[in-house]
């Protein structure tokens, strides 16, 4: 949804105005009925209840398409559509199993409004690509989603999930589940980190996935990493095709736009890379204090007046060019170049048990996977500022967590260490953690002083891990560029690499990993592609 919260008041109220009436135009258009029924426990008056009766009423305003219906749960309909958890919304049941567990809120009001578009249009909207995957599916599969409302990467899986139900309603059912409404069922599945995916109790997804391939990881029962497409996939042309959109990539796509080359963004994840999860970012200009979705939500739509962006769509091969065949699991782009600015990824600690208990009590991710903590005692490993940032945010959020730390004095800075003394948060200096243990899921940790080399059991119920980010150069390798000793893109220093016609930036190509600095290296990436293009350097046979 529109996030207008940073913008003048004025301009802010004229732009939500102009997104409601867009809106409403949209529901105008829709051809079905949207019906609601809401089942509560009686007497039941909590947030969540309370949360859909808003949300829903907020909806209902652009469209009276949309009506609500209240039962008790031990009304009879509960008992014909198997409705066992209060609040639970039921969504058009005369033609689909979507049963939403707890409350469309935050993050997933974007998940709600796109699945009331889908059913007043009554068509899943699935890919080409997906539907000829999905098709296969010849037995039914009950599909459980576990999401939370600060979950980024929630709604592109629920999404996921909502079109498999909307396409075939006689094979799949669907439960969205809220952990923070359902910790019951979540502990149930050890879903102790979103979005995960289960299909017939099996785990078929954890984190979001490109549509295609979660259908067929739906389909085969069994989580899938790569979907490879059928050769008639659709054709794109463009001069300047982006793989990544994080800060690097969506300035990266402005500029050249401006520039007026034909330019694409791909996106695998969410949109925003590791500032959608950064819970506060206090030193981007012209931001005191900003929630770091909300400024990934202002840069999207900065971007997206002038870039298109397709997301949920993972480069599965690239061919040697110029031009460059680039192929995503849904498309095939045509492309005179392409910048890649594919950040990076969670480092991981490599320790004994850490892999198994993904999800399963171990997180990287605070903002999506905190709220199912609350009241519990966890520890958040790392010294640097991301781990300070979020053991402050796990904190706040009512979580006992004991911050450990493999030396004496803190990487982050002065400003934010204050506050953990301030908010009394326990450190453990010159520890390391050895081991996470648990059966299920994680109850303790093996930790070692680093000096006095004393052993010590610490019982806790959740990892939380901070400890940096390796450079994502997978794609990178793959075709062939070369990496430099630190593990980085090797480019000349305006952002080429050692393949004509191939550009990176941001966090994939080393420095100073900020948000403002990956989005001057997008700047300036999109600066030389341009230069480039009106003189190719590579038909001149030299490179840089
Ligand atoms: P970072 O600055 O590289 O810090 C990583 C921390 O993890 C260090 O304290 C390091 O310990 C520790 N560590 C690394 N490997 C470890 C291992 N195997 N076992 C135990 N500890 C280990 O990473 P970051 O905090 O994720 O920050 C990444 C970048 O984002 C930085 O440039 C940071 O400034 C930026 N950032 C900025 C903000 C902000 O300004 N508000 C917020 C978040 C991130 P040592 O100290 O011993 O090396």
């Amino acid at each position: 949804m529109q996030d207008t919260s940073q913008m003048d008041p004025r301009q802010s109220e004229m732009a939500s105005q102009a997104y409601l009436q867009q809106l409403k135009a949209t529901f105008e258009q829709l051809p079905n009925e949207i019906p609601l029924f809401l089942f509560t426990a009686k007497g039941h008056e909590d947030v969540f209840t309370n949360a859909n009766r808003e949300v829903i009423r907020a909806f209902r305003q652009l469209s009276d398409k949309i009506t609500l219906r209240e039962y008790n749960l031990d009304h009879e309909q509960a008992k014909q559509w198997n409705v066992t958890h209060s609040p639970t919304l039921v969504i058009a049941p005369e033609k689909y199993t979507i049963h939403w567990l707890g409350a469309p809120m935050g993050e997933e009001a974007r998940t709600f409004l796109e699945i009331l578009i889908l059913i007043g249009l009554g068509q899943s909207q699935l890919s080409d690509q997906a539907l000829k995957v999905i098709q296969k599916i010849d037995s039914e599969r009950h599909v459980k989603i576990f999401v939370s409302p600060t979950c980024p990467y929630c709604p592109q899986q629920a999404i996921n999930a909502v079109k498999a139900a909307i396409e075939m309603p006689h094979k799949i059912s669907l439960e969205i589940i809220d952990i923070q409404s359902e910790p019951e069922l979540a502990d149930q599945y050890s879903a102790q980190s979103v979005p995960q995916a289960f299909a017939n109790d099996v785990l078929i997804g954890q984190g979001a996935q490109p549509e295609e391939v979660f259908v067929l990881s739906l389909e085969k029962l069994e989580a899938q990493t790569i979907f490879i497409p059928d050769s008639d996939a659709e054709l794109v042309d463009t001069d300047l095709l982006i793989v990544g959109g994080g800060p690097a990539g969506l300035t990266a796509g402005i500029y050249a736009v401006r520039s007026g080359l034909r330019t694409a963004i791909v996106e695998r994840d969410a949109l925003g890379g590791q500032v959608a999860t950064t819970p506060i970012v206090e030193n981007y200009p012209g931001f005191t204090s900003v929630g770091g979705k909300s400024l990934v939500d202002i840069m999207v739509s900065h971007a997206l007046q002038y870039v298109q962006i397709f997301q949920g769509e993972a480069v599965v091969d690239i061919q040697s060019g110029p031009p460059f065949t680039v192929k995503t699991n849904r498309r095939q782009f045509n492309t005179k170049t392409v910048l890649l600015a594919t950040g990076a990824s969670h480092r991981h600690l490599g320790i004994p048990g850490e892999e198994r208990l993904a999800g399963r009590g171990v997180s990287y991710c605070s903002t999506c996977d905190g709220p199912l903590f609350k009241g519990k005692k966890v520890v958040m490993v790392g010294g640097g500022n991301s781990a300070v940032t979020e053991a402050l945010h796990l904190f706040h959020m009512g979580i006992d967590v004991t911050l450990i730390h493999r030396r004496d004095k803190l990487r982050a800075q002065e400003f934010l260490a204050q506050q953990l003394v301030d908010n009394n948060i326990p450190v453990l200096w010159d520890t390391e953690v050895k081991e996470i243990r648990g059966e299920e899921r994680v109850d303790e940790v093996l930790l070692i002083n680093n000096k006095s080399n004393e052993k010590t059991e610490f019982q806790t119920a959740g990892v939380f891990i901070a400890i940096g980010y390796e450079p994502a150069v997978e794609l990178a390798e793959k075709f062939g560029l070369k990496i430099n000793t630190d593990g980085y893109i090797q480019q000349d220093g305006k952002h080429r690499t050692t393949i004509p016609g191939v550009y990176s930036a941001g966090d994939v190509e080393g420095g100073y990993k900020q948000i403002v600095t990956a989005s001057g290296q997008g700047a300036e990436a999109a600066m030389t592609i341009f230069e480039d293009l009106i003189n190719p350097y590579w038909l001149d046979g030299k490179n840089g």
